[in-house]
């Protein structure tokens, strides 16, 4: 059954890895889906022609997040999307994915204020501003999940300006979930653990083999992985969760 038909949808970053599987399946459920890239215009292309070979429907949006007017173009091409799909600007699914990491093998006692202000600005003020943004589009019941990570409970000292930013978008989920309740809009987090984005990493079986030890099932965990979890957000189903923080590490979270 389609739990998302005549649903709209925006999720940013999914020209690749998870967002690309969340977006494909949001579009699976039937929802219309803005797929939200910034440098990758072919993937994020290349996104939609695997939902559309499904039978979904979606369009590319172009923005890059962190930098001044990044949301108003963000915006811009959701709404220009929407009206000449639907006739309307209406959104009823927003997931804050996009986001970026501590560059490899910065140890903590080396991020620069400069890390900070672009972690910050992409992970957490983008996020922020996109809800607060979107919140004269969303319909009655609509849902906002916002990706953090199992980092924000799993200490990872080269990953701690990182976490930081995860921590910060959990906290935008706790505020919004309370003030957009009136409204029966819901606002979650989900937090992966070590997820196949199709990097090149993951292409590597002993780095894949040591990063399995990690979650409880002893597997990597694959972006549908998380992407099921987002969709159950989204739907009608998770109508009574609001503000909460889910685990979608495998087990990692455990110990
Ligand atoms: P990827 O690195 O595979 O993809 C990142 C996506 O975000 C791409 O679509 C990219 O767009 C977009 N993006 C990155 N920076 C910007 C920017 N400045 N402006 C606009 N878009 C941007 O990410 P993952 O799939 O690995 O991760 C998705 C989310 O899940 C992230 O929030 C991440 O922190 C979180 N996460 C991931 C884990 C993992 O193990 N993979 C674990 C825990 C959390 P483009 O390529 O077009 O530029």
């Amino acid at each position: 059954m389609s739990r998302l038909t005549d649903k709209t949808a925006l999720v940013t970053g999914s020209s690749r890895g998870i967002g690309r599987a969340i977006a494909r399946r949001l579009a699976d459920e039937g929802a219309l889906v803005a797929v939200h890239y910034s440098t990758g215009e072919d993937a994020a292309r290349h996104t939609v022609e695997l939902i559309e070979r499904d039978g979904g429907r979606a369009f590319t949006v172009r923005a890059e997040l962190g930098v001044p007017g990044d949301v108003h173009e963000l915006f811009l091409g959701v709404e220009q999307g929407l009206k000449e799909r639907t006739g309307e600007t209406a959104l009823d699914i927003l997931v804050n994915n996009a986001g970026i990491t501590t560059p490899a093998g910065v140890q903590p006692e080396d991020v620069t204020a400069e890390d900070l202000d672009r972690l910050f600005a992409v992970n957490a003020q983008a996020p922020f501003l996109i809800v607060q943004r979107a919140l004269g589009l969303l319909r009655e019941n609509g849902r906002i999940i916002n990706i953090s990570s199992g980092l924000t409970r799993f200490a990872s000292p080269d990953q701690a300006a990182y976490a930081m930013t995860k921590a910060a978008v959990e906290q935008i989920s706790l505020h919004f979930a309370r003030h957009l309740a009136p409204r029966g809009i819901t606002v979650n987090s989900v937090a992966p653990g070590i997820t196949n984005n199709g990097s090149a990493l993951f292409d590597i079986p002993e780095a894949v083999e040591q990063m399995a030890q990690f979650s409880a099932f002893k597997r990597v965990g694959e972006a549908v992985d998380v992407a099921d979890v987002v969709t159950f957000l989204a739907s009608p189903d998770a109508r009574w969760v609001t503000g909460a923080f889910i685990d979608a590490s495998g087990g990692t979270l455990l110990g």
